[in-house]
């Protein structure tokens, strides 16, 4: 991290390097070139004066030496006597010389010429004097021969001391000026010989500007130059100085070198050149020293970016490589279940901490890395204390901390490794939260305490087991020998069956309640779903406990609360197992003239298509003690006092209870004060049948007249609006004699319903009778009145009771039963003559069994045919005629051949009946897969052993009828 800040830092100072260094090889690059170009320009206008006066030099060379030669020609004339006598060797000279013409001249004004017609002329005379004065001259420009300009040499001619004459040249101007050349300075400058007036003496050859111009001022002034800088270059004419001057004309500026000659005292030698090629050279360095400057910033910025990008490609493989590791790191903190710090020791710096750690800490990685601050949650703070340990070798804690980030405690795991990373001293600490493990290691420990407890409980169990079956086994084995010793005694043999009809039917539900305990435990538990109305169950159970209860003179209630759905659909043979264990429970631990309530209460529904109960069984008994409280579900267990140690159990009945619950998805407690009661709840959910319609049973009931007998209480109010609901026509008196009265005024009542808060209900109903023999009459009833009310039935005064509390569905069944179809009512009494002539086949391996099966069904006029296995049924029934049986009972487990294949091979057989003939499974196994699967190989019903003959003639009943 702080590598990468130092690398973005390094970058912007080397970017700024480079823009200084630019703008400063730009700016002294430019004064560099503005110096060049001046040092270029005074380099070369100091060349062209030096070689505007080397010129010079040529022309007063030239005329100094065409001076010198016509002196001695001069004095060779002079040496003769007549001065016009040398005309040869004039005429050689001129030829010598290139004059044009020669001329000679006497002090009298006589004159010889080379060329005869070009005679001297008055105008000439002036030209012409100062030779004869004595002097030795180049004269100004005139006009010669043919308009030719040319310049004319002179020199006096000297006989004995005295001036005699002059001997004159005239020299063409072209020639003069071929001394010094056409042009200069790389043909691209020429040259100008002015007087001190500027009057144009020479003129370059290449121009006409003889023609044009006389004086070099109008030359200036045509190239629009400054008067003041005209007159500057003038004056300095006139001054005879040597100079240079900077000048507009012919289209550019020219520079402009002049130099006063030697040999004729008022000339200048003037060079121009153009300024541009003056300056040619200084613009072609000038240019060089740009392109060096440029090539020097180009190799400068490649140099910078070279090392940038060098920089950059290094960076970048840095990030791949710490991307690449990450990944790495980001992979294994996916998939390992510990934290992983890497701390740099100089630094005292968490610099890595897996992404994992808000996963498995709830502390995001980067927390790690900042150092320790108020902030830190305190479970931060502990650990980066941790961090701080510098353990000499690996080292590994184990720490129980508070997670305040998660709000849980947690076990951790921290080990420490110091290693050298390329020669970097850290620490790795490995962080795993092992709080699992931990618990799985306690949840371990408390399983194997358990299974401990739960072995002593066996073996404690195992001896009271045998204690609990010694027992009723003894009554039946001393029973048994009473009876055959007092056989004769026919009161005494009574008894002794009777004792031992009671303590096999004992011993039978320990068997049961051990089968279904091994079977719950070993998770081979299988829950039906029947249709069913839950206040029938409920009711069906209360009737079934309610002789226990009344045996002892106590209350059994039913109290219902907020119940919406009556039709449900479950295990009806489980939820009965609970019901009654709970309230037989609820009896058995109740003193005599205790009450027990059972309360049905329909909870907000949870799920949809589901309604949700709590049922609770509470009773006023012993209570349980606070310390068995919490072993009171756990199998084999029993409260240990001499109350419960007198009453008959075997500690299974709540611990099957508990697994029903919990295997129905639902649950169970317990809340119970010792000497005070108990109170046993349990919450499930059960599932909704589509509603049956009650309205359809309602329509049969539409119109009918009810007459209500009583107060209207919570209970009565909700029985006289069912009613309403059904359609119909209840009134409510308050009185017996106002009951008495309305019969009278109107006969078209069908049914009075009497509450057990009318004084004498009994009474009541007896008077009503009498009045209206044929009416039906019910008694509104919570059950206290029962015992009464049960011999009113009986002695037809009441045609029925209506229990309360009040279900709908049950209040609708049971008006239609009154009303509607009591005629067609089916009386529940089973009767045996279902038994009378038939033949049965029986299929049972135990001789004994088969031997009790024969003789109980003889007594009630059936012949039953034996079989000791599947096969052998099989067999007698395919060798017997079509419709020699009524009925076959099987056994399912017996050898060779189990009831299941034997049922499955008589429904497969070619006889006429095979599909038809009912087939009853009998068998000790009496579970709800077991009844099941005794459908599924073909079989009608299902009877469990030891076999009752009223069940047996139920089920005849509704397979033969
Ligand atoms: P069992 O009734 O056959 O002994 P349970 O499992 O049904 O077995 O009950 C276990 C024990 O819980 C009983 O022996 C008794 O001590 C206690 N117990 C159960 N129900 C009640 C109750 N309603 N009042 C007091 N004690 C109870």
């Amino acid at each position: 991290m702080k590598k990468e800040v130092l690398g973005k830092f390094i970058t912007i100072i080397a970017c700024l390097c480079l823009f200084v260094a630019a703008f400063a090889v730009i700016f002294i690059n430019n004064n560099y070139v503005q110096s060049i170009k001046k040092l270029v320009r005074s380099t070369t206008t100091a060349n062209i004066s030096e070689l505007t006066v080397v010129k010079s030099q040529y022309l007063d060379e030239k005329i100094e030496y065409e001076l010198k030669a016509l002196q001695l020609l001069a004095f060779n004339i002079g040496e003769r006597n007549g001065i016009f006598s040398c005309s040869e060797l004039i005429r050689e000279y001129q030829k010598l010389h290139g004059a044009t013409n020669m001329w000679v001249l006497d002090i009298n004004g006589n004159s010889w010429s080379s060329i005869e017609s070009d005679v001297l002329s008055k105008e000439k005379d002036r030209l012409f004097t100062p030779a004869l004065k004595g002097e030795t001259a180049m004269s100004d420009v005139f006009m010669g021969l043919l308009g030719k300009r040319q310049v004319l040499f002179q020199t006096t001619i000297i006989h004995n001391g005295q001036i005699v004459g002059g001997v004159y040249e005239a020299y063409s101007l072209e020639q003069l000026q071929n001394t010094y050349g056409s042009s200069t300075y790389n043909n691209s400058g020429y040259s100008y010989v002015l007087d001190k007036n500027g009057t144009i003496m020479l003129a370059p050859v290449r121009f006409s500007y003889l023609q044009i111009y006389s004086n070099f001022r109008d030359v200036l002034k045509d190239g629009k130059n400054s008067n003041k800088a005209i007159n500057d270059f003038m004056m300095a004419l006139q001054n005879c100085s040597k100079g240079s001057a900077v000048f507009d004309f012919e289209g550019q500026s020219q520079f402009l070198s002049f130099t006063p000659l030697q040999a004729k005292k008022g000339w200048y030698f003037v060079t121009v050149i153009p300024l541009n090629m003056v300056e040619e050279d200084g613009v072609a360095i000038v240019d060089i020293a740009m392109r060096m400057s440029a090539v020097i910033i180009l190799t400068m910025v490649l140099i910078v970016a070279a090392v940038l990008f060098s920089i950059y490609l290094r960076n970048r493989s840095r990030r791949k490589y710490n991307m690449y590791i990450r990944r790495i790191y980001g992979a294994i903190a996916q998939n390992i279940d510990t934290v992983i710090c890497i701390v740099d020791v100089k630094e005292s710096l968490v610099e890595y901490t897996f992404e994992n750690s808000q996963e498995i800490l709830g502390i995001p990685p980067q927390k790690f890395l900042q150092p320790v601050s108020e902030q830190d949650s305190e479970f931060l703070h502990e650990l980066k204390q941790i961090l701080q340990r510098r353990p000499a070798e690996k080292a590994v804690w184990e720490l129980y901390l508070f997670n305040d980030v998660t709000g849980k405690n947690m076990w951790l795991e921290i080990t420490a490794l110091p290693v050298n990373l390329q020669g970097i001293d850290k620490y790795i600490f490995a962080v795993t939260d092992v709080t699992a493990d931990r618990q799985n290691r306690e949840l371990l420990n408390t399983a194997v305490a358990e299974a401990k407890q739960a072995n002593a409980a066996k073996s404690n169990f195992l001896s009271s087991m045998s204690h609990d079956i010694r027992t009723p086994m003894n009554a039946i084995v001393g029973m048994t020998k009473l009876a055959q010793i007092h056989i004769d005694n026919k009161f005494k043999v009574n008894d002794c069956l009777q004792k031992i009809d009671v303590s096999g039917k004992h011993l039978l539900n320990l068997i049961n309640d051990i089968l279904d305990m091994s079977k719950i435990e070993s998770g081979s538990m299988v829950l039906s779903s029947e249709a069913f109305s839950l206040p029938r169950l409920v009711n069906g159970d209360l009737d079934i406990l309610q002789t226990q209860c009344r045996s002892k003179s106590q209350q059994l209630l039913l109290e219902t609360k907020n119940i919406v759905h009556e039709e449900l659909l479950g295990d009806t043979l489980r939820l009965n197992q609970i019901f009654l264990n709970l309230i037989s429970n609820a009896s058995k631990f109740t003193p005599e003239n205790g009450k027990i309530i059972f309360a049905v209460e329909e909870l907000p529904q949870r799920t949809p298509g589901y309604a949700a109960y709590r049922f609770s069984v509470s009773d006023n008994g012993i209570g349980i003690a606070a310390e068995f409280l919490p072993n009171i579900f756990t199998p084999f267990e029993r409260e240990n006092n001499r109350s419960v140690g007198n009453i008959e159990g075997t500690g299974l009945g709540l611990a099957i209870t508990k697994n029903i619950v919990e295997a129905m998805g639902g649950r169970i407690w317990v809340e119970s004060t010792e000497g005070k009661g108990s109170i046993f709840t349990v919450e499930l959910e059960l599932q909704l049948q589509v509603e049956r319609e009650i309205s359809t049973c309602g329509k049969a009931l539409q119109g009918i007249r009810i007459l209500f007998v009583g107060s209207l209480n919570d209970e009565a109010k909700k029985l006289v609006a069912y009613m309403t609901d059904f359609g119909m026509l209840v009134k409510t008196v308050a009185s017996e004699a106002a009951a008495i009265q309305e019969l009278y005024s109107n006969d078209q009542y069908k049914l009075v319903i009497i509450t057990d808060e009318v004084y004498s209900v009994a009474g009541s109903a007896r008077s009503i009778r009498e009045v209206c023999p044929s009416l039906k009459l019910g008694v509104f009833s919570d059950g206290s009145n029962s015992l009464l009310l049960d011999d009113d039935i009986a002695g037809k005064t009441v045609d029925d009771i209506f229990c309360k509390p009040v279900f709908k569905g049950v209040l609708c069944q049971k008006l239609l039963q009154m009303l509607v179809i009591s005629d067609n009512i089916v009386s529940d009494k089973v009767s045996t003559s279902i038994l009378d002539s038939r033949r049965f086949l029986l299929a049972e391996d135990n001789a004994l069994n088969r031997e009790i099966i024969v003789e109980l069904f003889a007594m009630f006029g059936a012949q039953v045919e034996t079989a000791v296995d599947g096969k052998e049924a099989v067999a007698a029934f395919e060798s017997r005629p079509t419709g020699y049986y009524d009925a076959i009972f099987m056994d399912i487990q017996m050898p060779l051949m189990d009831g299941y294949e034997a049922a499955q091979k008589i429904r497969c057989s070619q006889k006429l009946q095979a599909g038809t003939v009912p087939i009853v499974a009998m068998s000790g196994n009496v579970f709800a897969e077991d009844v099941q699967a005794a459908k599924q190989a073909g079989m009608n019903a299902h009877i469990g052993k030891p076999v009752d003959i009223d069940a047996i003639c139920k089920v005849l009943h509704e397979l033969l009828k």
